[in-house]
């Protein structure tokens, strides 16, 4: 196929220059064939919408039919038309069709039917020749690019926070050992513990749970920053909103105290979801059908109250609800769910910790819109966070989303050293470790102010899956690291 350069079938789609020759290259959906005509669906990733080759299975000869089948790999040459049949504009008609690759029908298992999204896991390495998954991957790198160009608007600066860290001691969570020491014969110290100064970085060292702390290194420098990484946390909760490994983006403002954040976090979640909608279209017309679908199967009373373009629409145009901590335990304390004992964990009172399922009462049941949770107890709280003039509580601010629960959580950070050293004492915190971090309120330290929005939750959200593994290539969750 000498000459005519491949065209993308997005670009395809789009034109109406009928008449004209191009060269496409994809994979096949679908094949219908009768003994003068054949009608291939051809998908190349470019957008969601399949190209329709027609072709002549006489002048191409029996042997070229054949090998075409679902999931084979196909360069079609040929003439762009306007399309006979309903739902495109316009089709292909082929009149050189080059085989790169076949898939044996006894084999291939991706069939034109509908698989459950747990056997599509368990080929994560060809679940992205789905339209669901196809749809997935685009909204990701769609939201991706849109957290970069928010920033950069503003003028934050993007700042790579390293992956192995030498300290655990935000304690964000389990983490997981960074060593290079052997398992079975480890070198021990005269006490007969591990002697980790033998270890590749001659100290103990995990992977980050948090990009935070270093990022307020960089912001106390370059006033506006954020993060967006890797991260990791061991922690065994199978749930649909945990990953082992997943991707935050964790911005950090000098000058900005916790009405700042907050605004800024809102804006944000706003922007990312404008930009979906913006951009998406397509993706999200199929993500909303196929959420309508899979509500139809639920029983009433799990049906989502609106459908997900709604559910988007919806978030842009309220302002989220500010509620202090005090008040939202005076509500649950006060609910149905609490007084009748139907939550797991019943609310006493002030102090308590707030589980899942709270914090979905307050946002799809009491208030039904997303809720800013701030001021929290600090005996719940990390110690980085600023003491407030209570003695009880801490500047923190949790987001809390429909269907998602926490979103985002952040905090205006202790930036005076004697509460923070204090705080860190009684939380058996050491200070020696963190000397590093401890110089930036000895030396200019400044009010300031973050917050971590988890990336798949994020997508979770804007596209309706019910799973977090499904909105990332290739999941990591207690005993699942194949691909
Ligand atoms: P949760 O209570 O839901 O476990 P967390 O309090 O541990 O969350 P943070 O430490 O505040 O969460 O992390 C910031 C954000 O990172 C969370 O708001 C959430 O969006 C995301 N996040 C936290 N843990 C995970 C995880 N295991 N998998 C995916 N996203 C996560
Ligand atoms: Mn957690």
């Amino acid at each position: 196929m000498a000459e005519l350069k491949r065209t993308q079938i997005k670009a395809v789609l789009a034109s109406d220059e009928t008449g004209t020759e191009v060269l496409v290259k994809g994979w096949v959906r679908t094949k219908r064939e009768s003994k003068n005509v054949a009608f291939i669906a051809l998908n190349d990733g470019s957008v969601i919408h399949n190209l329709q080759v027609v072709a002549d299975p006489q002048a191409l000869g029996e042997e070229t039919m054949r090998l075409i089948t679902t999931g084979s790999c196909l360069a079609v040459r040929g003439t762009l038309s306007e399309s006979q049949g309903a739902g495109q504009k316009v089709e292909l008609l082929a009149s050189d069709i080059e085989v790169y690759g076949t898939a044996d029908p006894e084999k291939y298992p991706l069939q034109p039917k509908k698989h459950s999204l747990e056997f599509l896991r368990e080929i994560a390495h060809l679940r992205v020749r789905t339209n669901t998954f196809g749809a997935v991957y685009r909204l990701r790198h769609a939201l991706i690019f849109a957290v970069h160009n928010f920033f950069n608007e503003r003028g934050f600066y993007n700042v790579h926070t390293p992956i192995i860290t030498g300290s655990d001691a935000e304690g964000a969570g389990e983490t997981f050992r960074v060593t290079t020491l052997p398992f079975d014969n480890p070198p021990r110290t005269d006490e007969g513990g591990i002697d980790y100064k033998k270890d590749f970085f001659e100290k103990e060292a995990n992977l980050t749970v948090s990009g935070q702390l270093e990022g307020e290194l960089a912001a106390l420098a370059l006033s506006n920053i954020y993060t967006f990484g890797p991260t990791f946390r061991a922690e065994n909760s199978n749930t649909s909103r945990h990953l082992a490994e997943f991707w935050m983006i964790e911005p950090e403002m000098a000058f900005y105290d916790l009405q700042d954040n907050m605004d800024l976090a809102e804006d944000f979640l706003k922007y990312l979801i404008r930009y979906a909608l913006d951009n998406c279209a397509d993706d999200l017309l199929f993500l909303d059908k196929r959420a309508a679908d899979e509500d139809k199967l639920k029983a009433a009373n799990e049906r989502s109250e609106m459908g997900l373009m709604e559910r988007l629409q919806f978030v842009l145009e309220n302002e989220f609800e500010r509620l202090p901590y005090t008040e939202a335990i005076e509500i649950l304390r006060n609910s149905k769910p609490n007084k009748k004992k139907k939550f797991n964990y019943v609310i006493e009172g002030w102090g308590a910790d707030l589980q899942s399922e709270h914090e979905r009462y307050l946002v799809e049941k009491h208030f039904k819109k997303p809720v800013i949770l701030f001021n929290y107890p600090k005996e719940i709280k990390a110690f980085y966070m600023r003491q407030n003039d209570d003695n009880k509580t801490v500047a923190a601010m949790d987001i809390l989303f429909p269907g998602i629960g926490e979103i985002v959580g952040g905090s205006q950070r202790e930036e005076r050293l004697d509460k923070l050293t204090e705080r860190m004492e009684a939380m058996h915190i050491p200070a020696e470790e963190m000397w590093w971090y401890l110089d930036t309120r000895r030396f200019g330290t400044a009010p300031h102010s973050g917050f971590g929005l988890g990336f798949e939750r994020l997508v979770q959200f804007v596209s309706g899956m019910g799973n977090i593994r499904d909105v990332i290539p290739f999941p990591r969750t207690p005993g699942n690291a194949e691909f």
